[in-house]
């Protein structure tokens, strides 16, 4: 509790505050005896008969004894009643259930009643026990349906309530399942006087994903031997989310063309709707799924059906009334077919990901000089669009509300943008900006705030945010590496606090050990971002380890803690994480402090917690150092695959000759070797590289004694690939792939794991030349096409990699190579690529 000094109190008449002070106690279990009822009115909304429920299966744990659920209080004036939700008893202790923000609650002690309300929904879509069996029980088609956010948005607070309450009393919930509970077993257990009251700062707070987890697609990314001794299905995954009181409420903050179907509804009847692309079709391909299409956002009838779908919303008009497809009517049937992307008064209009701009004549316009700044290269085509929708909206219906992300290439304002109307909400998803690694550089972190200063400025309601918070641990570039941040990330959500308003954290969670820390310490500070975070984890190593392990876990985590600070702060990879900081001496050093936690727990209920850390934690972290050492560190160059790019000395010519004056001296050359073992291939690959102040050249000589039979049919050509990270951030990266006919693909990516953008174009000059042994490859791009690709970076080097595809090598093993051969089955792995310096 805090204690709030007021200055009344110091007068001389409150020296009586300094005697210890006798809280009163009410029983609810005393020698043996049940001394209270639980109360839950006739006709109480469903949420709080499951409250009921929920309290008295607590009670009786922690205690052995059934707590009774009545319906009206006791008149036994030593028993104590405790009061779920509404009722005329409530409102005469001054609780006005009105007032209460949603998912907020009041525990309130008056007399011998202790009162806990909050708003609830009343009715059978809020019956959250048949809810939960019905997940518990279903196929995953099924489960697709039931897991929809729009089938859990009703009210709960006395739920929550409830369980705040109940951690009053030494409850806690730190992961899903059974083993994630934390219960004191009592004989005796009684309450104290309470007086609290609490509401969300964020009003909508989704951290992770509650969505429906199909296990069998899953087998192998995630360890469904841990899921199974844990206990983690979808249903106890939202049973645990709704005893960390996440949000009751959603932000749409969807992307609106595919989530509607607009391909199906509009794609062979209103082509015009799409964007116009450089190669004058229309962004559009109604007959392929996959397609990600993207809308023209100037077509004012464009806006005007998004309007009338808003309109048709809101009316209580179904989706299909609209022509919005059964695949995905059927999977909203709760909503009347409606998708999340509407919610109450809040619509989204996100673009597609992987953004491709409009060329029509009016949205040309809009296009800035390809040179600019990637994270804004689309801001004025896409916040225009926004903008208008937002005052033609206005006009029809003054109360709604539309949601875009500041996201990809629209992540900034553009120049001199106004301001936006009334009714948009800006959701901030500023790629490397919101990802907490990067972060610890104090530099990007004022970078964000400086981000969400302007765009709290441009906007007239606080913001949104999406995080792209939690790796996927399993993936390669992280396999093992812990994330552990947890006063980064504490003290970043009081500065989100200030501008924002709601909060959504994108995680996949494929280790839930591994992770259970951060996702408890998130949904705490999501509901209350003035948590002290030191409390926070002291209460975790005592509750869940035990008060004597307590020390020694603590001492494992703050050095784990301090470790992925200067992971982030020197944006470590893969070889620097497992060499210096999580090194075989480090580990060795948390299995002896785990085993000496493991004593200290010997015998008590908290030694099987240290068994789960050490297995799942620790046991991730051992097997990622494994695969380190036996994927990576045998064929790991010493001295780290570098090299220097030279600046040219005079002209080069494209031509695939490699024969300019400039390809001479002081030209450098690094050389390729298989992706499996890291052995040199039997057919070799030279690349020399050259600079210019606006252009890098490359050149690949591709040895190969039967260049002349090979196919150039599309997909079956032999291909280079180049890989540039030109920020050294060890997450985002361009591919330009060439094949040997002379076809360019190239792609930009935001992250590891994230899809490719093929909007970007990298304008490279190609040439290709074929003899009998070989094919050479010259190549010149221009150094405007990346982000930053016209600075010379003199503080860190360029991250990459170049590798060769020989569809037929003579030994299967040649097949993929590489320059920095760390990758083993995967290119894209940009913190293993290799290095490039820009000194001479
Ligand atoms: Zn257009
Ligand atoms: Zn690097």
């Amino acid at each position: 509790m805090k204690w709030n000094w007021k200055p009344a109190l110091l007068s001389l008449a409150s020296l009586v505050l300094f005697t210890p002070v006798c809280y009163p106690q009410h029983a609810i279990v005393k020698d043996g005896k049940v001394s209270a009822v639980i109360v839950v009115p006739d006709k109480a909304p469903e949420p709080v008969k499951f409250a009921g429920d929920e309290l008295a299966f607590f009670l009786e744990k922690m205690t052995g004894q059934k707590i009774p659920i009545v319906n009206t209080a006791s008149e036994n004036k030593d028993t104590l009643s405790i009061m779920l939700g509404e009722s005329p008893e409530a409102e005469k202790a001054g609780i006005k259930v009105s007032e209460i923000a949603r998912d907020g609650y009041i525990i309130k002690s008056v007399g011998n009643k202790i009162f806990i309300a909050g708003k609830d929904s009343s009715g059978e879509n809020a019956d959250i026990r048949k809810k939960l069996n019905e997940v518990s029980k279903a196929s995953f088609m099924r489960l697709k349906i039931l897991m929809s956010p729009t089938n859990w948005l009703f009210e709960r607070g006395t739920l929550y309530g409830t369980y705040r309450f109940l951690e009053e009393l030494g409850v806690r919930w730190f992961f899903p399942g059974e083993k994630g509970s934390v219960i004191p077993s009592v004989k005796d257990l009684a309450v104290k006087n309470l007086n609290i009251r609490e509401e969300p700062h964020f009003l909508s707070r989704h951290i992770g994903s509650t969505s429906a987890i199909n296990f069998k697609s899953k087998e192998g990314k995630f360890d469904l031997e841990e899921f199974k001794e844990l206990g983690y299905t979808t249903a106890s995954n939202m049973l645990w989310s709704m005893r960390q009181r996440i949000s009751s409420g959603w932000i749409p903050l969807n992307h609106l063309p595919p989530s509607m179907g607009w391909d199906e509804r509009f794609g062979k009847s209103h082509p015009e709707y799409f964007a116009l692309l450089e190669n004058g079709k229309r962004d559009v391909d109604p007959d392929n799924r996959q397609y990600r299409s993207h809308q023209c956002y100037a077509n004012p009838d464009v806006i005007k059906e998004i309007i009338e779908d808003i309109a048709a919303y809101r009316r209580g008009d179904t989706a299909a009334s609209r022509g919005v497809p059964e695949r995905i009517t059927e999977r909203n049937m709760q909503a009347k077919g409606w998708p999340s992307t509407f919610n109450g008064n809040i619509a989204s209009v996100l673009p597609h990901d992987s953004f491709r701009a409009c060329y029509c004549e009016k949205c040309k316009p809009l296009l800035p000089p390809t040179d600019t700044e990637r994270l804004l290269l689309h801001s004025k085509q896409v916040w225009t669009f926004v903008d208008k929708c937002g005052r033609e909206l206005q006009k029809k219906m003054p109360d709604q509300k539309i949601t875009c992300l500041a996201y990809s290439s629209y992540s900034f304002p553009y120049e001199n943008m106004p301001k936006l109307p009334e009714n948009v909400i800006v959701g901030l998803c500023p790629g490397t900006y919101n990802k907490p690694f990067n972060l610890v550089d104090e530099a990007n972190y004022q970078k964000l705030m400086g981000l969400i200063k302007t765009w709290r400025s441009i906007s007239s309601s606080p913001l949104a945010y999406w995080l792209h918070y939690l790796y996927r641990f399993r993936q390669p570039q992280r396999y093992g590496i812990p994330m552990h941040l947890p006063h980064l990330v504490s003290r970043e959500w009081k500065d989100l606090a200030k501008d924002g308003k709601w909060i959504y954290v994108q995680e996949d969670q494929d280790s839930i050990m591994f992770e259970h820390l951060n996702r408890y310490i998130m949904t705490r500070l999501s509901y209350s971002p003035d948590t002290d975070v030191d409390a926070l984890l002291n209460d975790y190593y005592q509750k869940f380890y035990g008060p004597k392990a307590a020390p020694v876990m603590k001492k494992i985590f703050d050095d784990i803690e301090k470790k992925c600070m200067e992971i982030g702060r020197t944006n470590a990879g893969r070889i620097d994480v497992w060499e210096k900081y999580f090194n075989p001496d480090t580990l060795k050093n948390y299995a002896s402090l785990t085993d000496e936690a493991l004593k200290l727990a010997s015998g008590t209920e908290y030694e099987k917690n240290v068994k789960l850390f050490s297995k799942y934690y620790l046991g991730l972290m051992r097997k990622g150092y494994a695969d380190y050492d036996h994927n990576v560190k045998k064929v790991l160059d010493k001295k780290g695959a570098q090299v220097c790019i030279c600046a040219a000395r005079g002209p080069v010519k494209i031509d695939g000759m490699l024969d300019d004056a400039a390809w001479g001296k002081p030209t450098r050359t690094v050389t390729m070797r298989n992706n499996v073992d890291g052995k040199k291939t039997a057919w070799p690959t030279e690349v020399k590289l050259l600079r210019s102040p606006d252009k890098l050249y490359f050149g690949f000589t591709c040895y190969d004694p039967e260049t002349m039979k090979r196919s150039l049919t599309e997909g079956e050509a032999d291909s280079i690939e180049i890989f540039l990270d030109p920020s050294h951030s060890h997450d985002t990266y361009y591919q330009i792939q060439v094949d040997m006919a002379g076809r360019v693909t190239d792609t930009f990516y935001e992250g590891g794991g994230e899809l490719g953008q093929e909007a970007w174009n990298s304008n490279a000059e190609v040439a290709i030349k074929k003899y009998d042994d070989r094919w050479v490859l010259e190549i010149a791009i221009p150094r405007s096409s990346f982000s930053n690709g016209l600075v010379h970076p003199t503080a860190h080097p360029w991250g990459a990699n170049f590798c060769r595809t020989i569809r037929n090598a003579p030994d299967a093993k040649d097949r993929f190579s590489c320059w920095s051969p760390l990758l083993f089955g995967r290119f894209h792995q940009p913190d293993m690529f290799a290095h490039i310096y820009f000194t001479n």
